[in-house]
């Protein structure tokens, strides 16, 4: 396994902030989920295992779009989706890797949707579950479902989209990438989707290569339009950028952001790469992030 005892994170609450808002508690509540990321991974802690927990833990905090925040679809319940993905480098550096990503779709009222991604890497031959299927299988393997819907989420379920104020609107999806000392990446994303979704839309989060993406070299997640990311490549892009174009981590992003403002969409994206850079881009007013690296002190910001 290649050592590398450089460790690097960053996160995103999501890229829908909107000037004059105050996000002082999301920014409060990412620096904390930094410091927590860092111990673990300063701890010896693989990126996959960080990466699941900091995204779960924005899941149940009901401060973004996803998990308890998620807002609910054009019928009036909220359908969740999530991605998770690790890479590791094997004894013959990069002729000899190993890739795992799981991914679920369009669940409604699961609690942790980024645990059960990781339970779809983990315990099947599959990459991505959907649906009903993917109910099932969370149930299956134990994985909570909100009880009392109407008592758990942030925007009740039942409101459909036309009947919420613009200041509600907003990007919330949650992401997370991380590099541990050993020298492996990963990347998780989560989100209850954009509002006013029809039922059964789906977007980039939990498409492996749009909405997380993470192979040897470099982890990303994205955050914002979904359709725009998947037309635009998403996460995926921003690594074949860096590996195909020599591309640094910082230009990789913003060419992906500026793709995505080139073809209608907003949002933003998150990276770091082996070498421990860490990057963030996004075109909307601000978006929620914290982080750090080897030359990035660690922060918390949403503009
Ligand atoms: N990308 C997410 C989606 O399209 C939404 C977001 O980032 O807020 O479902």
């Amino acid at each position: 396994m290649s050592q590398s005892s450089k460790i690097a994170l960053a996160l995103h609450g999501g890229a829908g902030a909107r000037k004059g808002r105050d996000y002082s508690k999301a920014d409060a509540h990412l620096y904390g989920l930094a410091e927590r990321g860092r111990d673990m991974l300063a701890g010896g802690q693989s990126a996959l295992d960080t990466v699941e927990e900091l995204v779960a833990a924005m899941e149940e905090s009901g401060l973004y779009i996803a998990g308890k925040g998620a807002s609910p679809n054009n019928a009036g319940y909220a359908e969740l989706d999530a991605s998770i993905m690790a890479s590791a480098l094997g004894e013959d550096g990069d002729n000899d890797f190993k890739r795992n990503a799981g991914a679920i779709a369009a669940v409604k009222h699961l609690k942790y949707p980024v645990r059960a991604a990781r339970a779809v890497m983990d315990k099947t031959p599959h990459v991505m579950l959907a649906g009903r299927g993917a109910e099932n299988f969370c149930a299956q393997n134990g994985f909570e479902f909100v009880s009392d819907p109407e008592a758990y989420y942030v925007v009740p379920v039942g409101v459909l989209p036309h009947e919420m104020t613009q200041a509600e609107l907003g990007h919330g999806t949650v992401g997370a990438v991380a590099l541990d000392q050993a020298g492996r990446l990963a990347a998780a994303t989560s989100t209850g989707g954009v509002f006013g979704k029809l039922e059964g839309r789906v977007g980039d989060t939990p498409l492996i290569g749009s909405g997380s993406w993470a192979d040897e070299f470099v982890a990303a997640s994205c955050t914002g339009l979904g359709e725009y990311f998947i037309l635009a490549g998403g996460a995926q892009d921003v690594a074949s950028r860096v590996l195909y174009q020599g591309a640094t981590l910082n230009q990789a992003t913003a060419a992906l952001i500026k793709d995505v403002g080139r073809l209608g969409g907003d949002g933003g994206v998150i990276a770091v790469s082996r070498e421990g850079e860490v990057a963030f881009a996004w075109n909307s007013d601000g978006m929620k992030r914290a982080g750090f690296g080897p030359d990035q002190e660690l922060f918390a910001a949403t503009f």
